[in-house]
């Protein structure tokens, strides 16, 4: 064993029996998960739905938890990979600065590199069974403009869209999907609307607006969900891709607030899902500008998403301007979106004076 593979076994050490407090410094947003590991369920920090995450029973020894989408995460340094987006020995860093340990460490890359094989080894056989299901309902799926699409069209003009949709690639129709509660039993079968999660040019996963036959939001408990994330497949930077960029790109967190925009404005619009989710997103190459459209929640999560996905965006080199709805928030409103804005003000509300 060399020094530098010491030195990351007194982090995990160090760290082992102080995990809720090491978390709750590093990942102020998982606190209520924190309060009771093991029991209480929230929703997904980083995908977002009602309340699929929760730590681990052992949370303060092992770190870990399990998000039932985006799949287990067994310890706290793969934690912190996934809700961070950091590689292995950043998070070991960060651990170790916050525990003190930190004088004189380094991560060793061998290190990094055998613990990634031996847990891709252990999920392969799940892996393929989730690639199988992505690609089957994939490829039952039916394009957005079918006669069969229906129940999506009465949707988007549920929602106050006018329903007119262009023929992306990654926005498709499915007849019959299944659905399944948080306990992985079937729940029953409904008309969806899918749209692809891509990283890059890599497909990630597949998000599910589940609907009835009239264009409702189906009745179930989560009525937008992801499939499964393969484990040798990173969601972390993904977005979903209505067109393809050019030199100037918009982003929203929801798709309903990306058609808004693309109804409005005209602009290639790419929902990227979440808050966690945008503030992670990888600008494609050749975007000179990026407009965030970002909802103004009480939270103000949508508006902290913008911010760093802005700051990024600016370290890079690329122009950025945020656009949050002007408000105020009502009363009984957790947030407004720019669908609301298109609701309540129409597509003049959209129109900016450049300062450039
Ligand atoms: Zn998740």
């Amino acid at each position: 064993m060399n020094a530098s593979a010491i030195e990351s076994n007194v982090v995990r050490d160090a760290a082992r029996g102080s995990w809720l407090s090491v978390l709750d410094d590093l990942a102020p947003e998982i606190n209520k998960a924190i309060e009771k590991p093991g029991h209480r369920h929230i929703a997904c920090p980083v995908h977002g739905g009602k309340d699929g995450f929760r730590l681990f029973r052992d949370a303060n020894l092992s770190g870990g938890g399990c998000c039932n989408t985006c799949g287990p995460k067994p310890d706290g340094f793969s934690l912190l990979m996934w809700l961070r987006g950091w590689t292995f020995p950043e998070a070991l860093s960060a651990v170790a600065e916050v525990l003190g340990v930190s004088k004189g460490f380094q991560a060793s890359k061998r290190i990094v590199q055998k613990k990634t094989h031996i847990e891709q080894s252990k999920s392969s056989v799940n892996d393929d069974k989730i690639k199988s299901l992505l690609r089957t309902v994939w490829q039952e799926s039916k394009s957005i403009r079918h006669p069969d699409a229906d129940p999506v069209r009465l949707y988007l003009q549920s929602r106050g869209l006018d329903g007119w949709l262009q023929n992306w690639s990654s926005l498709r129709f499915h007849p019959k999907m299944q659905y399944r509660n948080e306990d992985n039993q079937v729940i029953g079968y409904f008309p969806a609307m899918l749209a692809l999660v891509e990283n890059g040019n890599q497909p990630i996963t597949i998000h599910r607006t589940f609907l009835t036959d009239d264009g409702r939001k189906a009745p179930v408990d989560s009525p937008k969900k992801l499939m499964p994330v393969p484990a040798d497949r990173l969601i972390v930077g993904s977005g979903i891709r209505l067109g393809n960029t050019g030199r100037v790109l918009s982003v929203t967190e929801g798709i309903e607030t990306a058609l808004a925009v693309i109804e409005a404005t005209g602009m290639v619009t790419w929902p990227l899902i979440s808050a966690t989710l945008m503030s992670h997103f990888v600008i494609p190459q050749g975007v000179e500008k990026l407009i965030i459209w970002s909802d103004l929640d009480r939270s103000l999560a949508g508006s902290f998403a913008a911010q760093k996905l802005a700051e990024r965006a600016q370290t890079q080199g690329i122009q950025v301007e945020i656009r949050e709805p002007s408000g105020p928030l009502l009363a009984d409103a957790k947030s407004i979106d720019w669908l609301d804005v298109l609701n309540q003000c129409g597509p003049n509300a959209f129109v900016f004076r450049s300062v450039d």
